[in-house]
């Protein structure tokens, strides 16, 4: 009996023991599957990585060889617009820089989107003073609302204080895509931009409202409105136009800054986006260009003194461009195909005797690159004041500014490059002209006045005009005003008023006739009144 309990004690053991064998082999089975389906996991996730990066690569690098021709074509249109143009060529030519700034705007979207995908964003914290910041944001998108007979008004609360902490051009990006849709899907009643304070258990936060009595969006339209690509209502987008990227990059630009943006719409009476960020106080944005590192002369144009400046650019088209810019300026300028022929052309200059004055740097070239041939030129012992090197460049981000900083450049251009864009860096670096050979006195203040002076005799003489008998009017002696005009707005920042001045004088020059001038005025007047 004894020792069929023991038998029995004995299987029933060996039997627990098999079970508990089986379990243990399932748990191993089971955890070496499990470690399989992690390493498969795991090396799914770094594929994933892997072609995350390399997507985010190859839209960086395609922007930037898409960006390099563009910027070409929109600076020689710039030029051929300033040129003497029949109204027809005017037009097409118009047509052009339109078209291309489109695709350049399509090229910044994608770009943005890949960036943020990739966690790539880095967004920089500055005292902005938010009144003003807006204002500007109105004020771009003020002409194209006047054309659709739109009011944008904009309003910020007391309780805003005078600087806060943003990513100002973030900031700006996000504003003016809200307003430029305000303005798009509107036709009737305004636009309104307002800027208040909201306390909240986790703080104050910073409510902005873009307000529009436009077509408003359907709820379904509501649910993907922040989805990429998604543009609500087919029919109305392909009226409407656009890509469907605009909302979908600000929502996440704000999400980076733990923010957030609502929408609130009705089909047919309007919408109302708000934008809400943590609001930090600055300390004070009066002088966004305090920090800027000291300067031989004015931010300003006007005359630039003769100068000898150096274009380290690879690309054909930039070159001829930028040359073409420089000329026009009257500078003397030499170029560079990459970095290493810079320095050694810097080098060869101060050994001739005729140092360049500023070097104008791109920054991604074949073999050395613009980063490298700056801290060549500083270890070579050229200092910011001797040599000022701005980097001209189609890599605007902010690591791409503090990439240059930190190698050694004193500033920044980003392409798509203007004449005016670069007669204002020069100026700062190369100082306003000496005095004329008459002793005028040409400070920057002077000129200024004279020509804001200018500015309003002409508008006078054109409002007059518009309304006195044709005959008594002179209109020859209009012509040659405009001329003036024309030939000096754009140095002044007023390019589309010099060439509006320039189509108008034409227009009278070909009108001949009182009558026909007085129409011709009639015609052009609004365009010119919004350029002024
Ligand atoms: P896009 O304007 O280039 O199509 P967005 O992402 O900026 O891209 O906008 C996506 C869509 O959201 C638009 O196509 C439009 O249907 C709708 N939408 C945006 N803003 C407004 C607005 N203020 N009023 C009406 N619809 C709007």
């Amino acid at each position: 009996m004894p020792e069929t309990v023991l038998i029995l004690v004995v299987l029933a053991a060996a039997a627990a023991l098999a079970v508990a064998w089986l379990r243990l082999r399932r748990a191993r089975a089971e955890t070496a599957a499990l470690k399989d389906r992690e390493v498969e996991l795991c090396a799914a996730l770094e594929r994933a990585e892997q072609a995350g990066t390399a997507k985010s690569t190859f839209l960086a690098n395609m922007s930037h060889e898409i960006r390099t021709p563009l910027n070409g074509v929109i600076g020689f249109t710039e030029l051929l617009l300033e040129s003497d143009l029949d109204d027809e060529q005017f037009g097409n030519v118009q047509l052009i820089a339109d078209a291309g700034h489109a695709m350049m705007r399509l090229v910044n979207d994608i770009l943005d989107v890949a960036r943020i995908e990739a966690g790539q964003l880095r967004l920089m914290e500055e005292p902005t003073d938010l009144r003003e910041k807006l204002r500007q944001c109105a004020k771009l998108h003020e002409p194209m609302a006047r054309r659709k007979g739109l009011a944008v008004s904009t309003f910020v609360d007391d309780a805003v204080p005078e600087t806060v902490i943003v990513d100002r051009l973030r900031l700006r990006q996000v504003i003016l895509n809200l307003i430029g849709n305000a303005v798009k899907f509107t036709e009737e009643g305004g636009i309104d931009v307002e800027a208040r304070v909201e306390n909240t258990t986790q703080g104050p936060v910073l409510l902005i409202s873009v307000i529009d009595t436009g077509i408003g969006i359907s709820e379904e339209g509501l649910e993907t409105i922040f989805t990429p690509f998604s543009q609500g209502d087919e029919p109305l987008a392909r009226h409407y136009g656009g890509t469907g990227l605009g909302l979908a990059i600000s929502s996440q630009l704000v999400g980076v800054t733990n923010g957030r943006i609502t929408v609130h719409s009705k089909r047919g009476i309007g919408t109302n986006f708000t934008l809400r960020l943590p609001l930090v106080e600055g300390a004070s944005a009066k002088s966004p260009t305090a920090s800027a590192p000291p300067r031989r002369g004015r931010v300003d144009t006007t005359e630039l003194p003769a100068a000898h400046v150096l274009i380290a650019e690879d690309n054909r088209i930039n070159q001829q461009l930028v040359l073409a810019m420089t000329q026009s300026l009257g500078i003397d300028a030499r170029l560079a195909n990459n970095g290493e022929e810079a320095v050694r052309a810097v080098v060869e200059a101060r050994e001739a005797g005729r140092p360049f004055d500023v070097v104008l740097m791109d920054m991604q070239m074949p073999g050395v690159d613009g980063l490298e041939a700056t801290r060549r030129l500083r270890d070579l012992g050229f200092t910011a004041s001797d040599l000022p090197i701005i980097a001209l460049t189609a890599n605007c981000y902010p690591e791409d500014v503090e990439a240059c900083s930190a190698a050694g450049m004193q500033s920044h251009i980003g392409k798509p490059v203007t004449t005016v864009a670069l007669a204002r860096e020069l100026a700062r670096w190369l100082g306003p002209a000496g005095t004329s050979a008459a002793g005028e006195a040409s400070s920057r203040g002077n000129l200024e006045a004279r020509y804001l002076q200018r500015k309003e005799h002409i508008l006078d003489l054109l409002r007059r005009s518009l309304h006195e008998a044709p005959d008594k009017t002179d209109w020859a002696g209009i012509a040659g005003e405009l001329h003036k005009l024309a030939g000096v707005a754009a140095n002044f920042g007023d390019a589309r008023l010099g060439t509006v001045s320039r189509r108008l004088e034409r227009c009278l020059k070909q009108a001949g006739e009182p009558d026909c001038c007085q129409a011709a005025l009639l015609r052009e007047w609004p365009a010119f009144e919004q350029a002024a």
